[in-house]
């Protein structure tokens, strides 16, 4: 237990970010309520993916983390669910083919509701209005009263998180996932260059089973290859929904978010002092941190201080998001101190949020050269510093959306109004995000 750490100590820290409800009343009671909810996911299940995390910080794992920017009520389906994961499955077997290490799958799925904004306002359709949040917080709609945070949105995130988990467990344990099937996850993908070398991957998979299984392997290992673990991921924005979903593990004694496997906190909220960084310093989850172009040593060194005071393998990923071309002005400092710290991390490449730009149509974009660009730069640089490439962070999903220019299935500015669907920032299609794991591919086997 972290010493002097309550659920609710945050509430004592400058906050930023967060809705200022008008009825306080009903916040308190939606907290009550879930208060007494079950958590979604199990401490076991957190200190498992710890685990994982802890080999992808030695090179012998690597993390896939991904999925939409900011999931929706709207968009809630079993099918966009099941497009997301199974998209993920094949780049985690393209990874694995690559890099010859486990893929720790994690989702920014069942929980990726609340969103930070670059402004409390902006201009919808020639009317300002107070800027959406993400739909666990207000509404999308474009009118003043759908803007309103209303506290009961987070009964309904909870539902929908509930929903979207005990699907993901199906698909990931109930046969969807086993790799026999690893031709079957191709299905509903328009022909390209890069489907073409992920058949040719999954035939020489295939293969390898067939021989397998001539030569008699034992029912356990079979086992082994029908299922998957599968690990969810949010960031910890809404403290609030937060702290409701707080419990306590039986084994350890320690608190555990019990929102989803692995919360993180974002650029815009990693103040040392304030109250993002004190809900998840006392939580035994995995914890991500954001870090960005105005991340300073000094706030660096402690934050890892108070987010991984025993230097715990697996607790702390550092996300780095710094911008295609800015990537060599950034990481190394950080990577230094992390050295000099001696502190065990795993090293993350998020190559979105560096990277988004408004295009002539007025759309929010990104190039996806410049994505590939960042991931290269980020390779690079771990490679010149003799440091660990831990993992990727991508939003993405398994939709044909039209929302980042470029890919193979090239899109254009013009492209950009067919579909675009997502609720906040553009996410890679299918297509790209296939097209991204086989960059990354050979990135690890270089
Ligand atoms: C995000 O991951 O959606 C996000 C807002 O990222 P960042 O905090 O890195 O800007
Ligand atoms: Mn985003």
């Amino acid at each position: 237990m972290t010493k002097g750490w309550t659920k609710s100590a945050w509430r004592a820290k400058p906050r930023v970010q967060m809705p200022d409800y008008p009825d306080q009343a009903a916040l308190q009671a939606v907290e009550a309520k879930l208060s007494k909810y079950p958590p979604l996911v199990f401490a076991g299940e957190a200190r498992r993916l710890k685990k994982h995390l802890a080999l992808a910080g030695e090179g012998k794992a690597f993390l896939l983390q991904g999925g939409d920017c900011a999931e929706s009520f709207a968009e809630f389906s079993a099918d966009n669910i099941r497009d997301t994961f199974r998209v993920m499955l094949q780049m985690a077997v393209v990874l694995t083919y690559a890099a010859k290490v486990p893929v720790i799958k994690v989702g920014r799925m069942a929980g990726q509701f609340a969103k930070p904004r670059s402004a409390p306002t902006e201009v919808v359709g020639g009317v300002e209005l107070p800027s959406y949040k993400g739909d666990i917080i207000n509404g999308f709609e474009p009118t003043p009263e759908a803007r309103i945070p209303d506290p009961k949105r987070m009964l309904q995130a909870y539902t929908q998180a509930a929903a979207s988990l005990n699907l993901l467990r199906a698909f990931s344990t109930g046969g969807f996932a086993d790799i026999h099937r690893v031709h079957s996850w191709t299905l509903g993908f328009a022909e390209h260059d890069k489907a073409e070398r992920y058949r040719e991957m999954a035939n020489r998979i295939s293969d390898a089973l067939d021989f397998m299984n001539a030569a008699g392997v034992n029912s356990d290992t079979a086992h082994e290859l029908s299922r998957v673990d599968f690990y969810t991921s949010h960031e910890a924005l809404l403290l609030e929904y937060e702290e409701a979903l707080c419990r306590v593990d039986s084994i350890t004694g320690q608190p555990v978010a019990g929102s989803g496997h692995m919360i993180w906190i974002g650029d815009r909220t990693r103040q040392p002092d304030g109250a993002h960084v004190e809900f998840c310093r006392g939580v035994l989850n995995p914890i991500g941190l954001k870090c960005g172009p105005s991340t300073t040593a000094e706030d660096l060194k402690v934050l890892m201080a108070k987010l991984n005071p025993e230097n715990e393998p697996g607790r702390l990923t550092l996300i780095a998001r710094f911008g295609a071309g800015k990537v060599g002005d950034h990481l190394p400092r950080l990577i230094r101190t992390v050295r000099e710290e001696g502190a065990n991390v795993v090293w993350s490449c998020d190559p979105m949020h560096g990277n988004t730009i408004k295009a002539a149509s007025g759309y929010k974009t990104r190039p996806f050269d410049s994505v590939l660009r960042e991931v290269r730069e980020f390779f690079a640089i771990h490679k010149a510093e003799g440091t660990i490439p831990g993992g990727v962070h991508f939003e993405m999903t398994g939709q044909d959306v039209t929302e980042c220019t470029g890919g193979l299935r090239a899109v254009s500015d013009e492209n950009l109004a067919d579909r675009y669907h997502t609720a906040c920032d553009p996410r890679l299609n299918a297509s790209q995000s296939l097209e991204l794991a086989f960059l990354v591919a050979e990135e690890l086997s270089s």
